[in-house]
This record gives structure tokens, C-alpha cells and sequence, in this order.
């Protein structure tokens, strides 16, 4: 029987051995990027052949493109051409790839012509307060305080580097019920990059050099929010 037991425990220990480098390595975080609109589904107009569902995926692809060599952060992008992708679809893409991080890309319209600049927006916690009381609803209501944490902490990093691209035009960190973020077990944020009906952003927006200088600050985003993060 002893010597079995010692078998056995020289089996669990070459096995742990073989196991943990591996997952170490292997340790990589997932960005789901949704790049918005798509297909008939064009978004604001920013000139007469360039709508918002063209910047916003051209943008989603610079980002993929400038982690493709990253070691530890892989991108998938939940439409890779000119396609309606439903707000269900979008979602799905997320849970299956397992999303550590889901970041969604808009331009904003409206408030007249003077206004300008980028917004970001997180989720609302979706548990009333007067059901936190059995164990699960309390747990729940932990890992979804922890993701809403995470969504801050995001944002917060997303707006200090927008902030190079467009100086003194962060409008904040709005905290609402965006459709597509709420339901999300990842972090999530939504980014408004600009204003179509802005004369000045329009004009940025279009810009490949801005959409490169956009898709850069993700990049910087994505990388310091997961060497800073402690959920690996
Ligand atoms: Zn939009």
C-alpha cells in the first residue's frame, strides 16, 4: 500500500511539474474588440462615402494588428468585414471567445455642431440592492463589483491616453445602461471616439493618421490594464 501511495504521489508531483510551466506560459488574455454597426447598418455619416461603421472597424483592425506580435494578449474582433452583426451575435462572440476584455467602438452625433470630443462609457451594477441578501446574490453582487472595478479601471486608462490624441476633449466617464455591455461577463467599456456632427473631429476621424494614433492609444490601453491587473 506504501509504496503504491509513493507512486502515486511521485505521479501527482511529475504531473504538477508538467502542468505549471505550461499554464504559465499559457496564460494569455483575450481582448474582444466590436468594432460598431456594420452592413445596412451604417451609424453617423462622416462624409459621403465614410460612415461610422468604416472608421470604427478600421480601427479595430489597427488595434489587432498592432498586438499580433504581443506574447500574452490575443484579439478577436466580433465582425472582420462590412456586416450587420446583431447586438446578440456580439455578445455570443464574447462568451465564446472567453473575454477577459471587451471593448466597443462608436462616434458620437449630436448635442449641435459644437460639440466635440470622446466618451466612455461603462456598465451599471443590474443587482437591486434589496436582493443582496441570500449567499449567491452576495456573491454575484462580489464578481460583478469586481468587473464593474475592472470597467473603471479601463476607462479610467482609455481616457489618459485619448487624451494624446485629442487634447483637452475627454467628456468623462459616463456610467449608463449601454446596450451591449450590460449583459457581458467581462469587463466591458464603450468608446464614443469623436463627433460626426463636429466639423473638427469629422475631419480627425477620417484621418488614417488619427485612426492609427487611436488604435495606438488602445494598444497602450490594453497593455497597461493587463500588466497592472492582478487577475491573471
Ligand atoms: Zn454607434
Amino acid at each position: 500500500m506504501i509504496a503504491e501511495s509513493k507512486r502515486l504521489m511521485r505521479v501527482v508531483i511529475l504531473f504538477i511539474l508538467l502542468i505549471f510551466p505550461v499554464s504559465a506560459a499559457a496564460a494569455r488574455h483575450m481582448v474582444v474588440i466590436d468594432p460598431g454597426h456594420g452592413g445596412s447598418d451604417t451609424g453617423v455619416k462622416l462624409s459621403k462615402s465614410v460612415y461610422e461603421k468604416d472608421v470604427t472597424l478600421a480601427i479595430a483592425k489597427l488595434v489587432r494588428k498592432n498586438l499580433s506580435n504581443a506574447n500574452d494578449i490575443d484579439v478577436r474582433l466580433t465582425r472582420l468585414d462590412d456586416k450587420n452583426v446583431s447586438p446578440v451575435n456580439r455578445k455570443k462572440i464574447a462568451g465564446k471567445s472567453d473575454a477577459d476584455l471587451f471593448i466597443s467602438l462608436h462616434v458620437n452625433a449630436g448635442f449641435g455642431m459644437k460639440a466635440k470630443g470622446y466618451e466612455i462609457y461603462y456598465p451599471v451594477s443590474d443587482i437591486p440592492s434589496a436582493k443582496k441578501s441570500s449567499s449567491g446574490e452576495i456573491l454575484k453582487d462580489m464578481t460583478q463589483t469586481r468587473r464593474l472595478n475592472n470597467c473603471v479601471r479601463f476607462a479610467q486608462i482609455v481616457q489618459k491616453n485619448m487624451g494624446k490624441v485629442f487634447p483637452r476633449e475627454g467628456r468623462g466617464l459616463i456610467n449608463a445602461p449601454v446596450l451591449g455591455l450590460q449583459s457581458l461577463t467581462a469587463p466591458a467599456v464603450l468608446l464614443e471616439m469623436g463627433f460626426a456632427t463636429n466639423l473638427e473631429n469629422k475631419k480627425k476621424l477620417r484621418d488614417k493618421k488619427i485612426q492609427q494614433a487611436i488604435a495606438d492609444a488602445l494598444t497602450r490601453s490594453i497593455k497597461k490594464y493587463f500588466s497592472t491587473d492582478g487577475t491573471s
